[in-house]
């Protein structure tokens, strides 16, 4: 299955939620789920109670579609969570969290996931000093990202970084704007991860 390339405020609108995929529309009036707080199409004022299932789908397509992974790889998160000692559903979130786009979206250098994961892609961040431009490379407790000294100057990022106040970083993450560095302080807890995704849900829906 392709890359999702389409309207990203349609798929907030599918799942009749703000997943703020697109930066700082999202907390305007502008947001569309603010204004039509109905799913998308000829029929999207008209779709009826869901099935058990179909609320479990509708859970796993939230959570996949705000981080932007597709089908294949969201189920291979799943199967590495199940295969750890834990709460799978919470393993889960885990793994998706530390993902380095994530994390250079949380930290503030990027508006959006889909521009961290651009920036990741086209090299622009250092990873305990080492170039890494994989958007799923999982971060760890103690690693140190950096933007790269040719990259202080894009305006993408220092846009990003100035409204950061206003977003906030979570207490899991320290963020060094000076110096355009930030670290991993700890694995998020589920209170920490930002979602409001009922994450036993997506365990139900894959344990059938
Ligand atoms: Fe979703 Fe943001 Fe678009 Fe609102 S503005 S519908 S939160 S992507």
């Amino acid at each position: 299955m392709a890359r999702y390339r389409g309207a990203l405020c349609r798929i907030c609108r599918r799942e009749t939620e703000k997943l703020f995929l697109k930066g700082d529309r999202c907390y305007t009036e502008k947001c569309s789920v603010e204004r039509r707080q109905y799913p998308p199409g000829q029929h999207g004022q008209r779709r009826g109670k869901l099935s058990d299932y179909g609320i479990q789908l509708r859970e796993k397509q939230k959570v996949r579609r705000t981080y932007g992974i597709l089908e294949k790889q969201f189920r291979l998160y799943f199967e590495r969570a199940a295969s750890k000692k834990g709460v799978t559903g919470e393993l889960l979130l885990q793994l998706l969290e530390t993902r380095l786009d994530n994390v250079v979206y949380r930290i503030g250098f990027a508006p959006n996931r889909v521009s961290a994961r651009q920036l990741v892609n086209h090299g622009h961040f250092l990873v305990n000093g080492k170039k890494v431009n994989i958007p799923s490379f999982r971060m760890n407790v103690g690693d140190v990202i950096e933007l790269r000294e040719a990259s202080r100057e894009l305006s993408l990022i220092n846009d990003s970084i100035a409204k950061v106040e206003h977003r906030g970083v979570p207490s899991w993450l320290e963020l060094d704007a000076k110096n355009y560095k930030g670290k991993v302080l700890q694995i998020p807890a589920r209170e920490d991860i930002q979602l409001t995704a009922q994450e036993q849900l997506i365990v139900e829906l894959y344990s059938k």
